[in-house]
C-alpha cells in the first residue's frame, strides 16, 4: 500500500472576525493529537496549517466542529506554507528600505565573484548609480571543478561588509555549507542558496533558524514541486523571508547555458506567494542574452533581477562572459524601465 507520509496536511480557515480564543482552541486541539501547527494571521482571516504525519487518518471534521472556523481543507500538494492555500496574499520581504514583491521591481547586481576592494567598490558604484538597489557578490563560490577559483572566503565576506556601508546598500552573497551560516550571516543581509544547494537539506534547515532573508535558487534539475517543498525547509523554521529566484534549467538546448523557464513565473504567482525573482545571467552565459531574458522576466511578472556585471568583465575571474559590463548594464536598466511601465510596475 502506498503511504503519503507527512503529505495529507489540513488548512483550517478562520471566519472573518474570529477571536484569539477561538484561534488558540483550535491550535490546542491540534497540538492534543500531535500535530505541528503554523499559524498565518492575515489582515481579516487567520489561517492555520495542521502539519503531521497522521492526519490523513484524522476527519477533518474534528477541526470544522470549533468555533470561529470556516472550514477545513486537506493540502494534497507536497508543500504546504509555501502554497497559496496557506497564505492568500503575496507575501513581502522587506531588505532595509528595499521592499521584494511590491510594486517596484527590485534589481541585485554585481559580479559574479568578490575578487577585491578595487573590483567590488567599482561594481557597487555602477550599479547603483544605474538604479540597483541590492548588490550581488559571492565570497563562497560553488564550483563544478576543484581547480576552479573558489572565491576569496571570508576576506570576501569582510570587503562585503566594507562595501555595504559605504554604498549604505544591502548586499546579497552565497552561502554553501550549513556550518557557514552564523559568519555568512553577519556580513550579508540576504543570503543566496545556489542552484546546486536547493536541495541541501541541513542547510535549508539552519537557513530556516534565523530570519535574515534568503534567495533559494531552483535546482537546475528540479521541478516547480520540489523547489517549493525546499522553500518549506526554510519556512517551517522561524524563517519566513524566502524569495525564489528561477535561474535556469537543464534541457536537451544547448545553444545557451541553462533554459530560462520563463513559465515558471506566472505559475509560481498562481501557487505559491512567495516573491520571485529571475537570473538571467546564468541562464544565458553570454552578456549578448541577458537583456533579452531580463526583459522577458519583468513582463512575464517577476519582481526582481539578479544580474552579474562587472567593471571590465575580460578579467573577470569567474562568469565573465555572462557578465554585463557597466555600459551594457546601464544601457539594461533604461530598457527595463520601458517594460516595468507597460505592465504598471516601475524600478
Ligand atoms: C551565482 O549566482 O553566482 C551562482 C553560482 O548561481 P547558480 O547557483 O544559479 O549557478
Ligand atoms: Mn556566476
Amino acid at each position: 500500500m502506498f503511504f503519503f507520509y507527512g503529505s495529507l496536511n489540513m488548512i483550517v480557515t478562520m471566519r472573518k472576525g474570529a477571536d484569539r480564543n477561538e484561534i488558540n482552541n483550535v491550535m490546542q486541539r491540534a497540538k492534543s493529537l500531535g500535530l505541528e501547527v503554523q499559524v498565518n494571521l492575515g489582515t481579516d482571516i487567520t489561517v492555520l496549517a495542521l502539519l503531521g504525519s497522521n492526519t490523513g487518518q484524522l476527519s477533518t471534521e474534528l477541526f470544522a466542529i470549533l468555533p470561529g472556523v470556516d472550514s477545513v481543507t486537506r493540502i494534497m500538494k507536497p508543500y504546504k506554507l509555501a502554497a497559496r492555500e496557506f497564505k492568500r496574499d503575496n507575501t513581502v520581504i522587506s531588505v532595509d528600505q528595499v521592499e521584494i514583491g511590491k510594486k517596484r521591481i527590485v534589481v541585485m547586481a554585481g559580479p559574479c565573484a568578490v575578487e577585491s576592494r578595487e573590483q567590488l567598490f567599482e561594481a557597487a558604484r555602477v550599479v547603483k548609480e544605474a538604479g540597483a538597489t541590492i548588490l550581488r557578490g559571492g565570497a563562497f563560490k560553488p564550483r563544478t571543478s576543484p581547480f576552479s577559483f573558489q572565491g576569496l572566503q571570508q576576506a570576501g565576506l569582510e570587503l562585503l561588509s566594507e562595501v555595504r556601508t559605504h554604498f549604505s546598500m544591502p548586499v546579497i552573497t552565497e552561502v554553501v555549507d550549513p556550518h557557514d551560516v552564523s559568519l555568512v550571516v553577519q556580513h550579508a543581509d540576504i543570503l543566496q542558496v545556489g542552484s546546486r544547494n536547493m536541495q541541501n537539506y541541513p542547510l535549508l534547515t539552519n537557513l530556516g533558524k534565523i530570519k535574515t532573508p534568503v534567495v533559494l535558487k531552483r535546482g537546475f534539475s528540479n521541478s516547480v514541486t520540489e523547489w517549493l517543498t525546499a522553500a518549506d525547509y526554510l519556512l517551517a523554521g522561524a524563517n519566513s523571508n524566502v524569495i525564489l529566484c528561477e535561474r535556469g534549467i537543464r534541457t536537451f538546448e544547448d545553444s545557451i547555458r541553462f533554459s530560462l523557464d520563463i513559465s515558471a513565473i506566472p505559475v509560481i504567482k498562481r501557487s505559491c506567494h512567495l516573491p520571485i525573482i529571475v537570473d538571467p545571467s546564468h541562464a544565458a552565459g553570454h552578456h549578448d542574452l541577458v537583456p533579452a531574458l531580463a526583459k522577458a522576466a519583468i513582463a512575464a511578472g517577476a519582481d526582481g533581477l539578479l544580474i552579474e556585471v562587472h567593471p571590465n568583465p575580460k578579467e573577470a575571474l569567474v562568469d565573465g562572459l555572462q557578465s554585463l559590463d557597466p555600459f551594457e548594464f546601464v544601457q539594461l536598466m533604461k530598457e527595463l524601465q520601458l517594460i516595468a511601465k507597460s505592465i504598471g510596475r516601475e524600478i
